[in-house]
């Protein structure tokens, strides 16, 4: 009898498991052996700030999963620990893990889900789960702390955190933002009824205030001095300052800069390919894909995988594309207890009442369709 022939299947490396990441690494662990690097050992999502700063255990539910629940990623390679060289021309990244000895592996295709800094909810620093629940805990601290609550900018980090803190009640909250309407990006239709929405929950709007950053300063803390502002207005005083001025930074630094664009995210095509890199691929808000980079929500991975399998199939053409949309869209200012409010690109928003949205939404699509299968516990 013939020996069997075993076929090798090709190593795909996920640079990243935040939002984008994971839902690459658990498509494509089937067929390919996937190599996950993550700073984390947990999804720690970007999504519904709001309500984190609300709702922790709420938010934990959806938000924060450790990668032993995931089912789908029981088959990949995780490494703990973070990219610090690709060698594009190689194949070949070089990982720092969080114990032990830097590692180098080799990839048949390199998927980049890296992000951004953020403000001090998305950041690429290594962590554990205790340190994780430290740091989440202390910001709720401070916050429930305060008595006068001013949030610094008006996308949609902002007017979340903004409208959450104050149907909390507790605090004054008070929203500043430097243009006429906030959500700048989003649908007309929707930036005016923001403004309703927030007047009505009893959030405190001041239209055309830009602040100053402290020298240095990038937002990624709580701060407590009073805020300057550089359109002229007297300087405001809080117990507690949020800052959601959209500083972001991607996360690219492994990155060789012929394939990073002028702000430094990555360079990819309509296939969201990095240009003359068969192989390498981008996706997320590190991906300079459209003017909003908006692949995370506008169902990137999909175009990634189903690339990633061609090209490992050895096809070239009839790649799949992304279609970005026009406007922002998604859930704002997450789930409450009327709903939740998911604004869409041509304007109109679709209410879903909280137990459809509770045990449909979260529970059914994001942790069976979306996750693929969750298990109650940790591994
Ligand atoms: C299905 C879906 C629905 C969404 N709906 C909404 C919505 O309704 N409203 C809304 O506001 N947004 C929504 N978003 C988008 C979301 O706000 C962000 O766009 C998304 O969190 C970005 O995901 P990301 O994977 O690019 O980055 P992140 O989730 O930030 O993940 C990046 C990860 O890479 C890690 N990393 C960084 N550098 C390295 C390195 N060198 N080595 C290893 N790891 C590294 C980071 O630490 C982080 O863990 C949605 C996203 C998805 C996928």
């Amino acid at each position: 009898m013939g020996a069997a022939v075993t076929r090798r299947r090709p190593t795909v490396v996920v640079a990243g498991l935040g939002d984008t990441g994971v839902l690459v690494a658990t498509r494509l662990a089937r067929s390919c052996h996937v190599v996950g690097i993550s700073t984390r050992p947990a999804l720690v999502s970007g999504q519904e700030l709001g309500t984190r700063l609300t709702d922790l255990p709420r938010w934990r539910r959806t938000y924060l999963v450790p990668f032993g629940r995931f089912r789908r990623l029981d088959d990949i390679d995780l490494v703990h620990g973070r990219i610090v060289e690709a060698d594009l021309a190689s194949a070949t990244i070089t990982v720092e893990p969080a114990t032990g000895p830097a590692r180098q592996i080799h990839y048949d295709a390199f998927v980049i889900a890296t992000g951004v800094s953020n403000g001090f909810w998305r950041h690429d620093r290594l962590e554990d789960l205790h340190s994780i629940d430290i740091s989440l805990t202390a910001v709720n601290q401070q916050l429930a702390a305060a008595s006068t609550i001013a949030v610094v900018g008006g996308g949609a980090t902002g007017v979340s955190v903004a409208d959450n803190l104050a149907r909390r009640g507790g605090a004054q909250v008070h929203l500043f933002h430097s243009g006429d309407e906030p959500l700048p990006g989003f649908h007309p239709d929707v930036r005016r009824w923001i403004v309703r929405r927030l007047a009505s929950d009893g959030v405190v709007v001041h239209p055309q205030h830009r602040a100053e950053l402290p020298a240095g300063f990038t937002g990624d803390a709580l701060t407590t001095d009073p805020i300057g502002w550089s359109s002229g207005q007297e300087p405001f005083t809080a117990d507690a300052v949020v800052w959601a001025v959209g500083l972001t930074r991607p996360h690219t630094s492994f990155l060789p800069a012929e394939v990073l664009d002028a702000e430094g995210f990555v360079l990819v095509d309509a296939h969201l390919r990095v240009p003359g890199r068969r192989n390498v691929f981008a996706l997320g808000d590190v991906a300079a894909s459209d003017p909003l980079r908006s692949s995370a929500r506008n169902w990137g991975y999909r175009v990634v995988v189903a690339n990633v399998r061609a090209v490992l199939r050895g096809r070239e053409t009839g790649l799949r594309r992304f279609r970005p949309a026009p406007y922002r869209w998604g859930s704002l200012l997450g789930l409450q207890s009327d709903g939740l409010t998911v604004v869409q690109p041509n304007g109109r928003r679709v209410r879903i009442p909280r137990p459809i949205a509770e045990r449909l939404l979260l529970g059914t699509f994001v942790q069976r369709v979306l996750y693929g299968g969750l298990r109650r516990t940790d591994r």
